[in-house]
C-alpha cells in the first residue's frame, strides 16, 4: 500500500463556542492510498495546521507505505523541527498520524482498541464537562462531573469558585466524582488558596490551574497542594509529558489526542505515565479518537465528554447514561461525509 495524497481541511461546527479555537480550530485529515482506503484524522491549528499537513506532511507522506507509522512519525517530526516541537506542527501531525492509524486498523479489519491488545463492546465510565449546567448533566444521567470555573474568577474571587464546588457537591452528593478546571488563569498563591478551601468537598483533581509552561509553579503546587493537580491538555509530544511525568509536576496527565503528537504519542504516554503509577485521563478521552486508548490501555478509565459541536465526525459511539461503549468497527469507526462538509 501507498500513500497518494494527504488532504486537509478545516470544517466549520456550527454550534462551537467562540472561545472553542474557532480561528485556529480542529482540522480533519485525510490520507488516501492506491488500494482505495482512506484514513481521517482529526488535528487542530486551524488554517495553519491545514497548511502545515498540506505541505511539509504531505510532501514527507506521499508515496510512503502507512504502516511503518513511528518512522513516518518522526519524519514528519524532524521535517517541522525548526518551527515546530510544540503547537500547531504538533496538532497538524496528530491528524496525520491518526489517520494513519486509521488506515492500519482498515487495513486489518480491526478496531484500534484491539490492535492494543484491548476490547470493545465493553462499558467506559465518563465524566462530563459543564460551565453552569449542572443540572441538566444529573438528568441526563452522568456520574461525574467537572467544573469550568475560570469564568468566575475574573473578579479574584476565589469564594466564588468555592461556593460553587460547594454548591456542586451538595447537588451531585457526598460520593460521585467531582473536580474543577481554571484553564490556566490562576497563579500558585489562588491555587493553594482555592485547594485549601475546597479540600473538605473531596475534588478528584484541580486542572490546569496555571499557564502550561509554568513548570516551577507547578512543582510548589506538587509539594504544597492538598487536592491532586491535574494538567497536559496544552503540553506537546511524549517528550513534554516526560518532563512532567518525571517531575511528578502533575498527578493526573491529560494528553489531547488531536493536539500532543497524535495516538502514537499517546500510548507512549500512557505507557510511561502509568509505569510512574500516575493516572492519564486524556482531554476529551470520549471522543472516539482517545478512546480506543482508554479501552486498551487505562487501568483507572474515566473517558471526558466530547465536544458536540464537532458533528462532523460521524460515526461516535454516544454517551448513555454515563457510559460509553465502542464498536467493532475497523479504525476509528468514524464516518466522514466529505461532500457535506462546510470548511473555512
Ligand atoms: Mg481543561
Amino acid at each position: 500500500m501507498r500513500i497518494t495524497d494527504v488532504r486537509a481541511v478545516q470544517p466549520v461546527a456550527e454550534n462551537s463556542p467562540p472561545d472553542w479555537r474557532t480561528s485556529m480550530g480542529q482540522i480533519l485529515v485525510a490520507v488516501d492510498t492506491d488500494v482505495g482506503l482512506t484514513g481521517y484524522g482529526v488535528g487542530g491549528g486551524g488554517l495553519a495546521g491545514v497548511h502545515v499537513a498540506c505541505t511539509v506532511l504531505r510532501d514527507v507522506l506521499l508515496g510512503e507505505d502507512p504502516e511503518p507509522i513511528g518512522r513516518l512519525w518522526q519524519a514528519m517530526y524532524d521535517t517541522t523541527l525548526p518551527f515546530g516541537q510544540k503547537g500547531i506542527a504538533i496538532m497538524a501531525i496528530s491528524g496525520a498520524d491518526l489517520a494513519l492509524w486509521d488506515l492500519r486498523g482498515k487495513a486489518a479489519g480491526q478496531p484500534i482498541a484491539r490492535l492494543l491488545g484491548g476490547q470493545t463492546g465493553q462499558p467506559i465510565p465518563t465524566y462530563i464537562t459543564v460551565w453552569d449546567e449542572l443540572e441538566a448533566a444529573i438528568a441526563d444521567g452522568f456520574s461525574a462531573f467537572k467544573l469550568h470555573v475560570e469564568h468566575r474568577s475574573d473578579g479574584g474571587t476565589v469564594d466564588s469558585v468555592v461556593a460553587a464546588v460547594s454548591a456542586a457537591r451538595d447537588l451531585i452528593g457526598p460520593e460521585r466524582p467531582l473536580m474543577i478546571d481554571a484553564w490556566m488563569r490562576w497563579d500558585v498563591e489562588t491555587t493553594l488558596s482555592v485547594a485549601t478551601q475546597v479540600e473538605p468537598y473531596k475534588l478528584e483533581w484541580i486542572e490546569e490551574p496555571l499557564p502550561a509552561d509554568d513548570f516551577d509553579g507547578y512543582e510548589v503546587l506538587a509539594r504544597r497542594s492538598p487536592v491532586p493537580i491535574a494538567g497536559g491538555e496544552h503540553e506537546f509530544t511524549f517528550a513534554g509529558f516526560r518532563r512532567l511525568i518525571e517531575q511528578r509536576l502533575h498527578q493526573t496527565l491529560q494528553p489531547d489526542v488531536c493536539w500532543c503528537g497524535g495516538f502514537s504519542e499517546l500510548v507512549r504516554i500512557y505507557e510511561f505515565a502509568q509505569r510512574a503509577g500516575l493516572r492519564v485521563c486524556p482531554h476529551r478521552g470520549a471522543e472516539v479518537w482517545g478512546l480506543h486508548a482508554v479501552a486498551a490501555l487505562d487501568r483507572q478509565p474515566l473517558a471526558e465528554s466530547g465536544r458536540p459541536w464537532m458533528n462532523w465526525v460521524g460515526g461516535q459511539p454516544p454517551i448513555i447514561n454515563g457510559t460509553i461503549t465502542l464498536g467493532d468497527e475497523p479504525g476509528f469507526g468514524v464516518e466522514i461525509d466529505e461532500a457535506a462538509l462546510k470548511t473555512l
